[in-house]
C-alpha cells in the first residue's frame, strides 16, 4: 500500500537519509526503530508530506505523493507532543480538523462518537484539554487523527512521553485499536521493546540507512549485524574462525564453545576470516548441583542485578574475552548467588547465529 523507493535526503550536505526502499501492506503495523538521528523521523515526514525526498519516490495506493501537500494526502499524523487545545473540550478538540469537511452537524456528531468511542473516551467528550491526564491527551490526540478516517496512520514516538506503567497499558490499547480499525499504522520508535510488541514488521535503521526489515522474531533470532543484534536487546559476543563453508552453512571454531555450525546469513566468512558469532542472555542456562548438559562451561560470576522476575548475571569464562550476560528467572535462586560464586553453565551450540559488520556510518 506505501511504496518507498529508493529515496535519499539531504539537508544541505549532510545525508540523512541514503537509498531507502520500503513496502508497507495495507492494514500492516510497521515500525520504524533506530537509535537517535537514524532518520527515522525524517522518514516519517516525508511519508506525511511535511519533508520532501531530494530523490526517490513514495507512493500510496499506487499514487507518487511527491509533491502533494500533507492535508491532501490520504495520511495523518500524531506527534510525540499531542499539542491538544487546553481551552476547548475533548469533542471540541476532536471535531476540529472536521469542519473544513463541512460534513453537517448530524455526520460530524457521529464521527466524533465513534473516535472518542474507539479510544475508549466517549465519557470524557466535556472535560476540558487541560484538565485531562497524559494517557487521555494522548487518547485525544489519536481520537483527532482517527476522526479523519485516514487510509494511513503515522505515530511519531506518541506514547515516549508517558510513564512506564503507562505506556505499557497504551501500547496494548494501540494494537488492540489498529486491529480495530484495520488501517495501516506506521509508528516511529527508539524502544525495542515497544517496537516488538507492536508491530507486524520493522525497519530497523542506522546512520540513515535501512539495515534490516523483518518481523519482531526473525528480527530479535536472526539479526544479519552487531549493532541491530545489540539494539535488540543483549548479545553475547564473540569470535571464531571459519574453518569450512557448504552451500550457506559455516563451520566455525571458537575458543570456548568448540566448533559450531552454523547459517552464514549476511556474514560472508569464507575458510580462513574471523567471524562476530552472537548468543542471547537467555539462551544460557545456570546448571545446579548434579545436573549436567551436553554443552557445558565453567565461570565465575562477577556481578550481579536483581531485576523481579529475572536477575541477570555476569560470568567470566576463562579464555574469553567479555564476561558473559547470562538472564535467569527467579525461581531456583539465581538471584541469591554471591559474587565470586562459582559456576556451570549450559549452552545450546544451535542457538549462535553469525553477524555481519554493519555498514559505516558515512554521512
Ligand atoms: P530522534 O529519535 O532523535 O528524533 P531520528 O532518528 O528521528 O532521531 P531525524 O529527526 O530523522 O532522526 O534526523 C536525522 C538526521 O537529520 C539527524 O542527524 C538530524 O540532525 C538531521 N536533521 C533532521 N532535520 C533536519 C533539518 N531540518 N535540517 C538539517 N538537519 C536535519
Amino acid at each position: 500500500m506505501i511504496t518507498i523507493s529508493g529515496v535519499n535526503k539531504f539537508y544541505g550536505i549532510y545525508k540523512a537519509l541514503t537509498d531507502v526502499s520500503i513496502d508497507i501492506a495495507a492494514g500492516e503495523f510497521f515500525s520504524l526503530l533506530g537509535p537517535s538521528g537514524c532518520g527515522k523521523t525524517t522518514l516519517l515526514r516525508s511519508i506525511a508530506g511535511f519533508e520532501t525526498p531530494s530523490s526517490g519516490d513514495i507512493r500510496i495506493d499506487g499514487q507518487s505523493m511527491i509533491g502533494v501537500p500533507p492535508n491532501l494526502r490520504p495520511t495523518n499524523m500524531v506527534f510525540q507532543s499531542y499539542a491538544i487545545f487546553p481551552h476547548l473540550n475533548v469533542e471540541e478538540n476532536v471535531s476540529y480538523g472536521l469542519k473544513r469537511l463541512k460534513l453537517g452537524a448530524v455526520e460530524e456528531r457521529r464521527r466524533v462518537g465513534d473516535a472518542l468511542d474507539q479510544v475508549r473516551l466517549g465519557h470524557l467528550g466535556k472535560r476540558r484539554g487541560h484538565e485531562l491526564s497524559g494517557g487521555q491527551r494522548q487518547r485525544v490526540a489519536l481520537a483527532r487523527a482517527l476522526v479523519l478516517r485516514p487510509k494511513v496512520l503515522l505515530l511519531d514516538e506518541p506514547l515516549s512521553a508517558l510513564d512506564k506503567k503507562l505506556r505499557e497499558e497504551m501500547q496494548s490499547e494501540l494494537r488492540a485499536l489498529q486491529k480495530a480499525v484495520g488501517i495501516t499504522f506506521v509508528l516511529v520508535t527508539h524502544d525495542q521493546y515497544e517496537a516488538l510488541a507492536l508491530s507486524d514488521r520493522i525497519a530497523v535503521m542506522f546512520g540513515g540507512r535501512i539495515a534490516q526489515l523483518a518481523t519482531p522474531k526473525e528480527l530479535y533470532q536472526h539479526p544479519l549485524t552487531r549493532m541491530t543484534a545489540d539494539f535488540l536487546g543483549g548479545m553475547n559476543f564473540l569470535s571464531g574462525k571459519v574453518t569450512e563453508k557448504v552451500g550457506d552453512m559455516l563451520s566455525v571454531e571458537t575458543e570456548r564453545f568448540g566448533r559450531l555450525r552454523l547459517a552464514a546469513a549476511a556474514c560472508g566468512g569464507r575458510p580462513g576470516d574471523y567471524v562476530t558469532l552472537g548468543i542471547r542472555p537467555e539462551r544460557l542456562r545456570l546448571l545446579w548441583d548434579g545436573e549436567h548438559a551436553d554443552h557445558e562451561l565453567q565461570g565465575r560470576v562477577t556481578d550481579r542485578a536483581y531485576f523481579g522476575e529475572t536477575t541477570h548475571l555476569s560470568v567470566r569464562v576463562d579464555g574469553l574475552e567479555q564476561p558473559l550476560s547470562m538472564i535467569e528467572t527467579n525461581t531456583y535462586g539465581a538471584d541469591d548467588l554471591p559474587i565470586g560464586a562459582s559456576i556451570r553453565l549450559a549452552y545450546d551450540p544451535e542457538a549462535f547465529v553469525a553477524l555481519a559488520d554493519d555498514e559505516a556510518d558515512d554521512r
